[in-house]
């Protein structure tokens, strides 16, 4: 018997084998990883890994008592359906199902590649290629003011260094909250003694040094690239499995992709959202661990599960000294409400479509999190006035 074979061993992949058994799937498992490390977590990288707090972050599981076949160190380079077959330097593997689970890659900075001291974050060998730059305490220019450049920069200026982050937008988190919300959050970086240069565009890059457009030389000991990711599906051209414009394999809202028999799921899949209306892409460690139980109960189905995905998306930040949380999806709301004052210590800011609340981010306040998750969960209406009210719980009217 073929199988079940998993492209990709980080928390997707992994996930996805677990819950195969968990699931009661008898077959053969067999999950193949390109890195040569026991697979581990991603979320300790940028935090406890990093500053040498933890040595590593692999995932507690035992996969020889699973029955689950681990091959490391192998990079899946094709795949032809028609065979029903992947294709790696060792061979092709065999599939009865496949699931792709590959991940996100780093975009790099045109013209850093390959300069000595330029870093990304992505990795277990990244992170510790990057911990004795922060051991040594040297000068380090963090290069975009996402997630990744604002957790990096804690660790840093946790570590002593003196931290510079060049982002090219008029403010942090551009991409994922509106003007009024990354405000407050951009002031973090002074207060924990970083430099933010918004609005700021790198030039080039040299050994030693970061060039702007507007001409200033920033010293760096070391450049650390923060600018996105995009789904690892390059290997897929011709292969029949649609990719959308993001790079994302558009899977279904069971996550089967166009190729029968081929399912995609965590970072490297994007997933018609019911609940939201329109088709998501996250890059975050819950939609790695929810979306592989609904692909491991539509394969135990034998293809005709009944679950759909349709998550209230979650993640977490751990930012200069602040816990971040959000949950749902605020693209379409209609209104948004603070929950106490921006400028003090924990906040939450809700934001509610028709009167019912979708998202919330969470600065502190882990307990509206919790309550507005289950809100977004339910979709029952909400008193604005009480959801301003941060003295007040988080509940239906
Ligand atoms: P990945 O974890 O990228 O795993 C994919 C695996 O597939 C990789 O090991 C890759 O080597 C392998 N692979 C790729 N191509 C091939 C191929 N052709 N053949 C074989 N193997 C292949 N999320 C949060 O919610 N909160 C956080 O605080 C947080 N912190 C993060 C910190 C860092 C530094 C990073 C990088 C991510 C963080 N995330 C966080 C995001 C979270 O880790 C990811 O969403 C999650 O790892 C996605 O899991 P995945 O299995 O889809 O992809």
């Amino acid at each position: 018997r073929r199988g079940v074979v998993i492209v990709g061993a980080g928390m997707a992949g992994v996930q996805t084998a677990v819950a195969l058994r968990e699931q009661g799937w008898t077959g053969p498992v067999i999950l193949l990883g390109a890195e040569p490390h026991q697979p581990y977590d991603r979320p300790p990288l940028s935090k406890a890994v990093l500053l040498g707090k933890a040595e590593d972050s692999a995932f507690d599981v035992d996969f020889e008592e699973l029955g689950i076949e681990l091959r490391l160190g192998v990079e899946v380079t094709g795949l032809r359906p028609a065979d029903r077959e992947v294709d790696t330097e060792a061979g092709p593997v065999p599939y009865e199902v496949l699931v792709l689970a590959t991940g996100a890659l780093p975009l790099t900075l045109p013209g850093a590649d390959g300069v000595p001291g330029v870093h990304l974050l992505r990795t277990l060998d990244d992170a510790a290629r990057l911990r004795p730059v922060l051991a040594a305490g040297s000068a380090v220019v963090v290069v975009g003011a996402g997630w990744i450049g604002a957790e990096f920069a804690t660790a840093a200026r946790e570590a002593g260094c003196a931290v510079t982050v060049v982002e090219a937008a008029d403010r942090v988190l551009a991409g994922a909250l509106p003007a009024e919300v990354a405000e407050p959050m951009g002031r973090w970086y002074a207060e924990a003694g970083a430099e933010l240069l918004t609005g700021a565009r790198v030039a080039s890059v040299e050994p030693g040094r970061v060039l702007l457009a507007d001409g200033r030389a920033l010293p760096a000991g070391a450049v650390v690239v923060g600018i996105g990711a995009r789904p690892a599906t390059g290997w897929l051209a011709g292969s029949g499995v649609e990719l959308g414009p993001d790079g994302a394999v558009t899977a279904d809202e069971r996550l089967r992709t166009s190729v029968p028999e081929v399912y995609a799921v965590g970072d490297c899949a994007s997933f018609p959202s019911g609940r939201y209306g329109s088709r998501l892409l996250v890059h975050h460690w819950d939609n790695a661990l929810q979306g592989p139980r609904v692909v491991a109960a539509d394969i135990v189905a034998g293809g005709s599960g009944e679950q759909v995905y349709d998550p209230v998306p979650y993640f977490w930040s751990e930012q200069f000294g602040r816990f971040v949380q959000y949950a749902g999806h605020h693209g379409d709301a209609d209104a948004m409400l603070w929950r106490g004052d921006p400028g003090a210590d924990t906040w939450s800011v809700c934001w509610l479509r028709e009167g019912r609340l979708v998202a919330v981010l969470a600065v502190g306040r882990p307990r509206d999190l919790a309550q507005g998750r289950r809100l977004i969960e339910s979709g029952t209406p909400v008193d604005p006035a009480k959801v301003a009210d941060p003295g007040t719980a988080l509940k239906s009217t």
